[in-house]
């Protein structure tokens, strides 16, 4: 039995995690649930799992949360709540799903305190990799992956260590503008953004996987998640999203990880790790699925991909400066006051007007993710864009 704190249950991890829960009541308990604002999911939640507390960043929320549960259930509120919640004595694991960069400082307190760690939030790694890696060496924690990429290729390589990897090949189903003219680029809308053609995901992940800093913030992770150098984390345009990672070793035998898409998957073989737990969720046929293809990812259409690349190789600030950036431009696009084309141009200003710190501190990380969100909103158009 797993005994979980879950931070973002009401997103679409945190949902897709309580699924999880249910339908294992043998192996997954939650003991600790957060949520940002959405309460009455929140109190919904906590009445069906009875966790130990639940933690609501919004306080004006609070009292209305503690009104509708039982005198068990402690309820906390604000940063200081998550941190009680993500160092909760009894937990086992805390999963990560908050969205941005919320989730770094419960990140760390729940590895100092000898949690293992499942991370979701890409955020965390890709501003503060090097750190949390340490963290978690120097405390004898896991850190899993919950990102299905991640997650096939920690499946395929199967405690193989670096030396053994020639590459690891991320997939990326090209997002909704795969087959996009370049020249149409500038008028594309949110609405046509937050189509996504095979994930059903949150606001923010959506638009990434449109502009492919999806798979760019990933190519990251992945650098730190398994230490391999940014040279051998490669990406393949796969639209079916069936192959979810890839790992060639350096025999060049290739694995790769395969199942319809469905992130209760990944979630599972985090929660259950090392073990599988049998759950008739997810059925893959492949006859019916056909055809499986690649093709490589356009860096013109996508610079996105050259940006990741370039802050992964050089470290130190950068791939925070970057990860910033993005949010603001990604909230920028989303109400309307950039285009599509503009979250790309608005990132990699940012990047280059950046006094890069090699081996950053924690705080000039955080100095640079404020730096880098203030910088990134004066490129922003005050009063939207003509796209
Ligand atoms: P959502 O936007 O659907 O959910 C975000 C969650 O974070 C919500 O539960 C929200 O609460 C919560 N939250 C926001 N701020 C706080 C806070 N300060 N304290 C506590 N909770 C907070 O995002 P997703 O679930 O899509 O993504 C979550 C993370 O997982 C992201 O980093 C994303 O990149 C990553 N990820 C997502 C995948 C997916 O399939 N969705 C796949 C792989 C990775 P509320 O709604 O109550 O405000």
């Amino acid at each position: 039995m797993k005994r979980v704190v879950l931070l973002g249950s009401t997103g679409s991890i945190g949902t897709s995690t309580v699924k999880v829960a249910e339908d294992l009541p043998e192996r997954v308990r939650l003991v600790g649930l957060a949520a940002g604002s959405n309460a009455d999911l929140l109190i919904e939640q906590a009445l069906r799992h009875r966790p130990q507390a639940v933690c609501i960043h919004d306080p004006a929320k609070a009292a209305a949360v503690r009104a509708a549960l039982p005198e068990s259930i402690r309820v906390l509120h604000g940063p200081e709540g998550l941190i009680e919640l993500a160092t909760l004595a009894d937990a086992d694991i805390v999963l990560v799903a908050i969205v941005g960069t919320g989730g770094l400082h419960p990140a760390l307190a729940a590895i100092r305190a000898r949690k293992d760690i499942a991370v979701a939030s890409k955020e965390i790694l890709v501003m503060a990799g090097e750190m949390v890696m340490g963290e978690a060496s120097r405390h004898g924690v896991r850190v899993l992956a919950v990102d299905s990429e991640h997650s096939a290729i920690f499946q395929c390589l199967d405690g193989k260590p670096p030396e053994s990897v020639r590459n690891l090949w991320l997939t990326a189903s090209g997002g909704p503008f795969r087959r996009t003219p370049a020249e149409e680029f500038p008028h594309i809308t949110v609405e046509k953004a937050l189509k996504h053609p095979s994930w059903v995901m949150g606001r923010k992940i959506t638009i990434d996987s449109a502009t492919l800093f999806n798979k760019g913030l990933e190519m990251i992770e992945a650098r730190w998640l398994f230490n391999i150098g940014m040279d051998r984390v490669q990406v393949v345009v796969h639209p079916q999203s069936i192959v979810h990672s890839m790992v060639e070793f350096v025999d060049g035998s290739i694995l790769a990880q395969l199942s319809t898409p469905d992130m209760c998957l990944p979630i599972q073989y985090a929660l259950t790790y090392p073990d599988r737990a049998r759950n008739d969720r997810v059925q893959t046929h492949f006859a019916r699925l056909g055809t499986l293809t690649f093709e490589e990812p356009d860096p013109i259409r996508f610079p996105a991909l050259t940006l990741a690349r370039q802050a992964g190789e050089r470290g130190g600030t950068l791939p925070a400066v970057l990860n910033a950036a993005n949010e603001v431009a990604v909230d920028a696009f989303c109400n309307r006051r950039l285009s599509f084309t503009g979250i790309t141009a608005t990132v990699a200003e940012t990047m280059r007007r950046h006094t890069h710190l090699p081996h950053p501190t924690f705080e000039q990380i955080l100095e640079a993710d404020a730096w880098a969100r203030q910088t990134a909103a004066t490129l922003i158009p005050p009063h939207g864009h003509s796209g």
